[in-house]
């Protein structure tokens, strides 16, 4: 199976977190997210663990929640002891009702509102990354308004283009996130920052992508981070005390993918950060990591029920789901690829080979393509694994349809964590 969590009963059904979907299914409905608590909790300690015996515990791991965000994520990976990240007043304030300390929440974005800014002064966020001069200004304005002293980050593009597909990479200097370093931006940007009465600035922040397989590019980045740093203190003696290295490594999301466990990749940067540090005498940064997909998208799957088959002779089988795009839009964004498994015949091998469609009115409505699968029939219950990151974050309501529920399962036993969508919370702001 594609993760350690994932095992076959008895019966031949596909259990996830000792819980066995078809039974989930039944109980529950479908579409439906279920998340492994246990596996998200082991992701949270094993960033914790890293960051403590490789750093001495110097940083904070701030959970990236677009990955997947409400109430209760927040609440599990806040008693892991983790922080949070949160680009938008939204996730913001599902974070600080959910519990999490505002101390512990970076806030990202590079179009923030003045409305998500004043929020997020108004309740005391510990990191506003900033990306860009406007904002700068903007937040200045706001902190003084409310006679407050902001710690601000800066994000910078530390020009590193990392292998992975065009739209998750965000390194490089062509992207619409934060200051460059070659064009001296990123320096305006501190010394700007610096002149700000209201603003503190505590450090840089960069994020060269996501989904990436590679440690090197992670590596350099934090050594060009360190670098630019350092010139920092040459030139104006200014010494950051902190360095936000963005986003984790890249998932398992089909057999043949090959990813190095976080924890090594994470041990590689951080040895990065130690030997740059010492060849350029600079003081150890207070180190801050998001990771997302790599704490909850292995956590994750979704149950749909089959509706039908459609074989062209000579062209392909159709497979077509209860749901789709609008709950999983990462096949036809990016087409990501996916592994999917017929929860009640999990038993069986897979002799077909499958285009996973979906209920929405578009011809790229797919979840996949040239998908290995038992052979099903309507009434089967489809497994889609590893979609825990940016599924149910990224759903619509396309063609009105409702969003799907999430429950989380722990030693056998589900819960549910948002409730499905009924037509009448379509309906609620229409008027
Ligand atoms: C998307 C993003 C992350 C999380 O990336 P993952 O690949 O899910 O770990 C972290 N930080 C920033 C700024 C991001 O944009």
């Amino acid at each position: 199976m594609l993760t350690p969590n994932l095992t076959v009963n008895a019966k031949g059904h596909l259990c996830i977190g000792g819980a066995d979907c078809v039974d989930l299914a039944r109980d529950y409905g479908t579409p439906l997210y279920v998340m492994d608590e246990q596996m998200i909790r082991e992701n949270c300690r094993g960033y914790q663990d890293v960051i403590a015996k490789e750093y001495g515990g110097n940083g904070m791991i701030c959970y990236a929640s677009k990955a997947f965000s409400c109430k209760e994520i927040y609440r599990v990976t806040e008693s892991e002891g983790l922080g949070a990240d949160v680009v938008s007043g939204g996730e913001l304030y599902t974070a600080l009702e959910a519990g999490m300390p505002a101390e512990k929440i970076v806030f990202h974005g590079n179009s923030k509102t003045n409305s998500e800014l004043e929020f997020a002064v108004r309740t005391g966020v510990g990191r506003i990354v900033c990306d860009n001069l406007p904002e700068l200004s903007r937040l200045q304005s706001i902190a003084a308004a409310q006679n407050k002293i902001v710690t601000v980050m800066l994000r910078v593009k530390p020009g590193i283009d990392a292998h992975t597909h065009d739209f998750v990479q965000t390194g490089k200097i062509d992207s619409k996130f934060g200051f460059a370093l070659e064009t001296g931006e990123a320096k305006e940007a501190v010394l700007t920052a610096m002149g700000y009465q209201n603003l503190k600035l505590s450090g840089l922040h960069c994020h060269i992508g996501s989904q990436i397989f590679d440690t090197e590019p992670f590596a350099e980045a934090a050594r060009v981070m360190l670098r630019f740093m350092d010139t920092l203190r040459e030139s104006d003696g200014i010494v950051l005390p902190e360095l936000n290295l963005g986003g984790g490594p890249g998932i398992k999301y089909v057999e043949q993918d090959d990813p190095k466990p976080f924890g090594d990749v994470i041990r590689t940067i951080l040895n990065a950060v130690h030997e740059t540090c010492d060849t350029l005498s600079y003081p150890e940064p207070y180190v801050l990591f998001e990771p997302g997909r790599s704490i909850v998208g292995g956590a994750g799957l979704t149950l749909y029920t089959v509706m039908a088959k459609k074989i062209i002779p000579n062209v392909r089988t159709y497979v077509l789901v209860d749901g789709g795009m609008c709950d999983n839009p990462r096949y036809a964004l990016y087409q990501s690829e996916y592994e999917a498994v017929c929860a009640n015949r999990a038993g069986e091998p897979k002799t077909e080979t499958v285009t996973l469609g979906g209920k929405c009115c578009e011809s790229g409505d797919l979840l996949g393509e040239n998908m290995p699968l038992q052979s099903v029939e309507p009434d089967d219950i489809l497994a889609v694994l590893a979609t825990g990151a940016y599924n149910y974050s990224m759903a619509s309501h396309y063609n009105r349809n409702p969003n799907p529920e999430v429950v989380m399962v722990k030693d056998g036993e589900a819960r549910t964590v948002i409730r499905r969508e009924r037509y009448e919370d379509i309906v609620r702001n229409d008027i």
